[in-house]
């Protein structure tokens, strides 16, 4: 069965928050620790260090009495935290993500709980149990926006930089196959059209995100021009959080549409995987939440897929998308970013660089797709239900 996450908002209690607060602090330093000791190991003596040497090692540095304050949070984060990081270490090795990065305070805080760390007790209402955390000993107050279909196995309590909290439970959920509609599709992935389809449709990048992001970035300036530390450089930080907040909220609602229309409109979806596509080192604000945007459509096609018994294949294999004639293979030499349109010089067709671009990852996606049913071809990541 396909699982799903199901995020509500909650509201700790002052006491819930220090505890939060300290946890969050625990997952993060074990994180740090755990990153700097794989990474100094295989630096020094080209050394692998996996999950169970880390945790082995964790268990040391609780019993030094300068670290003592690792025993006072629950230890299934911290255990959860260096199985993230041994997931991220995993992924950069076989090249589909990048070096994992140390966490900050000021980003996004996360703990996450296998069923040793929490417990639910019946409330009485339908989907929505009583939660309590390990070393909580009040359950929490969730704004429950919709009922929770099944028992979960995971949670995740999050801290967002503006200061609100979530939750998120994994949970299995039975499939909901869509109709087929008998049709196929290549997508490429944009940044003024976050999606152009290889049949020609813009998806486009809704108006007023646009309009929020000149004001967040109208805000960052504003706070890099604020003395650090200062009463208003924390006013103007708080203010340029929440704005991050808002973006990335009406971000992921268009991702939600987007993706959904897509899995629902097409049986097969086509798109390069994200590593190469490329993930250009550019620290324009726009190109960073791009990027981000990128990575949690996938994983929105990834799971829709899966969810509603269609199928995603992201193609691991680079192809000179862009610059191929989909018309007939020739390869132009260099095509610069801004030339939107080209005529191939050697049939003649003209084309729209996105459009052909798409039509070039379907039929790339056809070869490697042709190996037969069963078979997950090594050239691409295929996500699918199983249902049928
Ligand atoms: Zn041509």
């Amino acid at each position: 069965m396909p699982t799903v996450r199901y995020r509500y908002r909650f509201y700790p209690n002052a006491k819930q928050r220090q505890m939060l607060a300290r946890q969050f602090g625990c997952v993060r330093y074990v994180y740090n620790w755990a990153l700097a000791l794989k990474r100094d190991a295989f630096r020094e003596r080209g050394e692998k260090i996996g999950y169970a040497e880390t945790d082995r090692r964790l268990t040391e540095l609780k019993r030094d009495p300068n670290h003592a304050w690792l025993r006072d949070v629950s230890s299934v984060p911290l255990q959860q935290a260096l199985r993230h990081l041994d997931k991220a270490y995993t992924a950069f090795f076989r090249s589909t993500a990048r070096f994992p990065r140390f966490k900050a305070k000021k980003h996004r805080q996360s703990a996450t709980y296998t069923r040793r760390g929490f417990s639910l007790r019946d409330s009485g209402v339908r989907g929505q149990p009583v939660v309590k955390l390990a070393r909580m000993s009040t359950p929490l107050k969730i704004r429950w926006s919709r009922p929770l279909p099944s028992a979960p196995s995971s949670l995740t309590v999050v801290q967002e930089p503006d200061g609100t909290y979530y939750i998120s439970f994994v949970v299995e959920v039975e499939h909901k196959p869509l109709p087929r509609t008998r049709r196929e599709v290549g997508i490429d992935l944009g940044v003024k059209d976050v999606v152009v389809t290889s049949d020609g449709w813009r998806s486009g990048n809704p108006k007023h995100l646009k309009r929020a992001l000149d004001r967040l970035a109208r805000e960052q300036r504003k706070l890099a021009r604020k003395q650090k530390g200062s009463a208003n450089w924390h006013k103007q930080r708080r203010k340029v959080a929440k704005l991050h907040a808002k973006v990335r909220n009406q971000r992921t609602d268009f991702l939600h549409q987007l993706s959904t229309r897509l899995v629902r409109r097409y049986d097969v979806i086509y798109a390069e995987s994200l590593c190469v596509r490329g993930m250009v080192k550019n620290h324009s604000l726009a190109r960073a939440i791009s990027d981000a945007g990128w990575s949690a459509f996938v994983g929105m096609l990834s799971y829709k897929a899966t969810l509603y018994c269609k199928r995603f294949v992201q193609i691991d294999r680079w192809y000179p998308s862009s610059k191929t004639c989909s018309r007939c293979n020739y390869t132009m030499e260099t095509l610069p970013l801004d030339v939107r349109a080209w005529v191939c010089p050697r049939c003649g067709e003209e084309h729209d660089r996105d459009i052909n671009a798409a039509q070039n990852i379907l039929a790339v996606g056809h070869t490697v797709s042709a190996c037969g049913d069963g078979v997950r071809p090594a050239l691409a990541l295929v996500s699918e239900g199983n249902c049928r």
